[in-house]
């Protein structure tokens, strides 16, 4: 089949103004409400937004923060990592969580993912020393690791499990929520993420009441709320009031954003999956252990950069996630490793359009315009 040029589209990446524009009057109320009650900072709609998180994932603390890099700092030195500690983290993530674990002063030790994109946990055996504290996976492109692998490695050496899930709100492997399985978790809600704020900020996840207490200091200068004393150092991260409020509003409707990622998740194997170039993620409904959300929908492909120039020549955007390194190829941070499964990959990776603007009509144009570089 050959493209009509009557059918041309275009269809972007990501359309940051929908982030606003899809609920616009919506935002302008609240701005309206909050700067009228000059509640700007950590008021009651912190709060509430906290605990609304708290409730849809189940755990029992929540801590709003300025984003999700701030809550990875600070959930890990609330864990007690610092210098002299190994971390474990896969190297198919953004440099943030690198970043954090370097910042508290530990040492990030780089390993492979897997054909899932996920944390290898084979990987992770081969990479534990007599320093090694924390095991830190990365619930990437709204999927979930399996967490019985990991967990099963951390039991047998000791470890703490540390969540970097930013992508994934919401995600679940047998029925429990990213985020939720080790000492703590993070949340994103950069605006490009499945829940998006009008700038940067994050959340901390734990059911640790230790750990929350003190991060909770610590994002406020190491202020002890009770008495007002200053007992650690801290930083300032605190989650914008208004921020809050409005991630709130958008909360509400989380659901139907997460099912829309799905449906059109659903489309892209309709129509891709028998292409033998191409390897796609496992569709919604693929496996009863894992609930995906689908921050991303990430491809392996055959003529990757072919097939990248191809979909911008009809209008397509896509994007290679992380500007196309793995965080260990960052050389100038001081890394050495060479992990060869996922340098390999990341010849092969590409992230078609998924967000809550497309239409149908849209990711069947994607869908068309793959094909015909195929000659599918
Ligand atoms: C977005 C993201 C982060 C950082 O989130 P910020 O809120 O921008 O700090 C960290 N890790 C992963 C995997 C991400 O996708």
């Amino acid at each position: 089949m050959s493209l009509d040029p009557r059918n041309r589209r275009t269809v972007p990446f990501f359309k940051y103004p929908h982030v606003f524009c899809s609920v616009e009057n919506e935002i302008l109320e609240i701005v309206r409400d909050v700067g009228r009650r000059g509640a700007f900072i950590l008021q009651k709609d912190v709060q509430e937004f906290e605990a609304h998180l708290a409730e849809y994932l189940g755990t029992k603390y929540v801590l709003g923060v300025g984003n999700a890099t701030d809550a990875l700092f600070l959930g890990l030195k609330a864990a007690g990592i610092g210098p002299g500690d190994e971390v474990i983290f896969c190297t198919h993530t953004f440099v943030a969580t690198a970043g954090a674990i370097h910042s508290t002063g530990a040492t990030p030790v780089p390993v492979e993912c897997g054909p899932d994109h996920l944390m290898d946990p084979d990987s992770v055996k081969e990479a534990i020393t007599p320093k090694t504290r924390a095991i830190m996976p990365t619930q990437l492109n709204g999927r979930t690791a399996d967490m019985d692998a990991l967990q099963a490695i951390a039991d047998e050496h000791g470890l703490l499990i540390f969540e970097d899930s930013a992508q994934a709100l919401g995600s679940k492997f047998k029925g429990r929520c990213a985020g939720t399985f080790g000492v703590a978790g993070v949340f994103s809600f950069y605006p490009a993420k499945n829940l998006g704020a009008l700038g940067d900020a994050g959340a901390l996840v734990t059911n640790d009441e230790a750990v929350y207490k003190k991060a909770k200091m610590m994002r406020d200068h190491g202020r002890d709320e009770e008495t007002g004393d200053v007992v650690v150092w801290g930083i300032n991260s605190r989650l914008d009031n208004i921020h809050a409020a409005i991630l709130d509003h958008k909360f509400k409707s989380y659901d139907i954003i997460v099912q829309r990622r799905r449906e059109i998740a659903a489309i892209y194997q309709e129509r891709l999956a028998d292409i033998s170039e191409l390897v796609l993620p496992p569709g919604p409904d693929a496996d009863p252990d894992h609930f995906d959300v689908f921050q991303n929908y990430e491809i392996e492909a055959e003529r990757r950069d072919e097939l990248k120039a191809h979909l911008a020549e009809h209008g397509v955007g896509t994007m290679v996630q992380w500007g196309g390194k793995p965080v260990h190829l960052f050389r100038k941070l001081g890394f050495t490793q060479s992990l060869p499964y996922t340098e390999a990959l990341f010849e092969r990776l590409l992230m078609l359009p998924m967000n809550d603007s497309l239409t149908d009509e849209d990711v069947v144009y994607v869908c068309e315009v793959v094909r015909d570089f195929y000659g599918a």
